[in-house]
C-alpha cells in the first residue's frame, strides 16, 4: 500500500477517488503537471480563473503590492487598495448598490448576505426571518450556505445543524407560474427577510439554465411583498453568461448581491457582499447591537484587492466581452457539433456550454462522473462533470486548438465510458 498523502482534500473520496495530480504551473487557458504534461483547464480551475493563469497585469500588482502591505486588521484600518476597489466594483455593479463589505469566499459572500438581510430587519423594528431559495441551488458549503442550498448526500450528515428554508420550484421553461406562485405565497406570510437566487443559471445544481423573464418575475414578486432579493453571483459574476453580472440580462437590481471567484480574475482568493444603501444605513445607529458582527482575519487583504484592481483595469482596458462573445460562438459551434445520440439537453449560457450523457446511474454520486473525469485527464483535459452532465467553463483565452482538445475528449467519451 502507498503511504497516503497527508493533505485533506476538498470534496474528495480518498477512499475511491485517483491520486491527486500535481501541477507545478499555469499559464493562459493550461496547466503543467509535474511530469511535464500539459492540461488544458476546461473549468477553469473551478470557475474563477477568467482571462487565464498569472494574467501578467494581475501577477505584476501582486507582486507590487506585496512590496508595500501585505496584510492589515480591517476593522479600525483601511487601505487604498480596498477603498479604491469598492468604488470601482459599486460602479460596475446594478444600481442601488452602495457598500461593500469584503470576505474571502463565496460561501462567506453570502453568509454575510443572510446575516444582512437578518440583520436589516431586525433593525427596522420588523424582525422578518424567513429565507426562501430556489431549488437545485448552491450557495457554499458553510452551514448557512448549505441551509440556503439545495438538500442532499452532500449536506446529509450535517442536516440537524441547518436551518429550515421555503424552497421555490425551479423556473424551468414552461413552468415560471409555479415558481412565481410559491415565492408569492412565501412573501404573502409576511415573514419573508430575503430571497436568494442564482440569476439565469444553477452551477453546481447541474447547470440549468432560466430565462431572465423568469428573473426578473421572481424580483418583481420579492418587491411587491418587501422582501429583500440577494443575487449570488459568485459564478455568474465576470462575464461568464455573457454580461459582466448576469442580473444585467433582467435589468434588475438585487438588494444585496455577493461576488467571489473571478473578481481577482481568479489568482487570489477575495469575495465581496455588495448592499444598497438602506441596508447599509439600518446598521448604522449609536448603538452597538445593531453592528454586523462578520469579520475574518483575512478581510480585505491587500494583496487580494490589487489583484481584484488589476483584473478590473483589465476589463477596462482589454476588449473581454469581445472575447467571451467570440468564445461563445466557438462553445456554441463546438455544442452542436456533438451528434451522438448518447448526449442530451445541450445548453449554453454566455461562455457556458453542458450536456448530458445518458447513462442509467445518473445524480452526482454516478460513478460515470468520476470515469468522464479520468477519460479526461486521460486525454489532457481538465473536466469535472457534475454526475452524469458535462460543462465546458473555460478561461477566456482559451485557443480553438484548446477547445478543440476538450470537445474531443467530449467527443469520444460516451464511448470511453457510457
Ligand atoms: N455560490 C455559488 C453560486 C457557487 O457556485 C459557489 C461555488 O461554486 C459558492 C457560492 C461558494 O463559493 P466558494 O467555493 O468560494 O466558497
Amino acid at each position: 500500500m502507498t503511504a497516503r498523502s497527508a493533505v485533506w482534500h476538498p470534496f474528495t473520496q480518498h477512499g475511491l477517488d485517483p491520486p491527486a495530480t500535481a501541477i507545478v504551473s499555469g499559464e493562459g487557458a493550461c496547466l503543467e503537471t509535474a511530469d511535464g504534461k500539459r492540461i488544458v483547464d476546461a473549468i477553469s480551475s473551478w470557475w474563477v480563473i477568467t482571462h487565464g493563469h498569472r494574467h501578467p497585469a494581475i501577477v505584476a500588482a501582486v507582486r507590487q503590492q506585496l512590496d508595500k502591505l501585505d496584510q492589515v486588521i480591517f476593522a479600525g484600518f483601511t487601505h487604498e487598495p480596498a477603498e479604491r476597489l469598492a468604488k470601482k466594483l459599486i460602479a460596475r455593479a446594478p444600481a442601488g448598490l452602495a457598500h461593500v463589505f469584503y470576505s474571502d469566499s463565496g460561501s462567506t459572500s453570502v453568509e454575510v448576505a443572510l446575516k444582512m438581510a437578518l440583520g436589516f430587519w431586525r433593525n427596522i423594528g420588523e424582525p422578518r426571518t424567513g429565507v426562501a431559495a430556489l431549488e437545485h441551488g448552491y450557495h457554499g458549503d458553510t452551514i448557512g450556505t448549505m441551509s440556503a442550498g439545495s438538500r442532499g448526500v452532500f449536506n446529509d450528515a450535517y442536516a440537524p445543524l441547518l436551518f429550515d428554508v421555503v424552497r421555490i420550484p425551479f423556473p424551468y421553461a414552461g413552468l415560471e407560474q409555479a415558481t412565481f406562485d410559491a415565492l408569492d405565497a412565501a412573501g404573502r406570510t409576511g415573514n419573508l427577510a430575503a430571497f436568494i437566487a442564482e440569476p439565469l443559471i444553477a452551477g453546481a445544481g447541474g447547470m440549468l439554465i432560466y430565462s431572465a423573464a423568469a428573473l426578473a418575475g421572481m424580483k418583481r414578486i420579492c418587491e411587491r411583498h418587501g422582501a429583500l432579493f440577494i443575487a449570488d453571483e459568485v459564478m455568474t459574476g465576470w462575464g461568464r453568461t455573457g454580461t459582466f453580472f448576469a442580473c444585467e440580462q433582467a435589468g434588475i437590481a438585487p438588494d444585496i448581491l455577493c461576488t467571489a471567484k473571478g473578481l481577482t480574475g481568479g489568482s487570489l482568493p477575495l469575495a465581496a457582499t455588495l448592499a444598497s444603501a438602506r441596508i447599509f444605513e439600518a446598521h448604522v445607529s449609536t448603538d452597538r447591537a445593531r453592528t454586523l458582527f462578520h469579520s475574518s482575519s483575512f478581510t480585505a487583504n491587500p494583496v487580494c484587492c490589487a489583484a481584484a484592481l488589476a483584473n478590473l483595469e483589465v476589463w477596462d482596458s482589454e476588449p473581454v466581452l469581445e472575447r467571451i462573445e467570440k468564445l461563445a460562438e466557438m462553445q456554441e459551434a463546438a455544442l452542436h457539433a456533438l451528434s451522438d445520440p448518447r448526449f442530451e439537453n445541450p445548453r449554453r449560457l454566455g461562455s457556458i456550454t453542458a450536456v448530458d450523457l445518458k447513462v442509467a446511474d445518473q445524480g452526482y454520486l454516478a460513478t460515470v462522473g468520476l470515469r468522464l473525469r479520468a477519460h479526461a485527464l486521460s486525454k489532457g483535459v481538465l473536466l469535472r462533470p457534475l454526475g452524469n452532465t458535462i460543462y465546458v467553463l473555460p478561461p477566456y483565452c482559451i485557443t480553438e486548438n484548446e477547445l478543440e482538445r476538450v470537445y474531443d475528449a467530449i467527443r469520444s467519451a460516451p464511448g470511453a465510458v457510457a
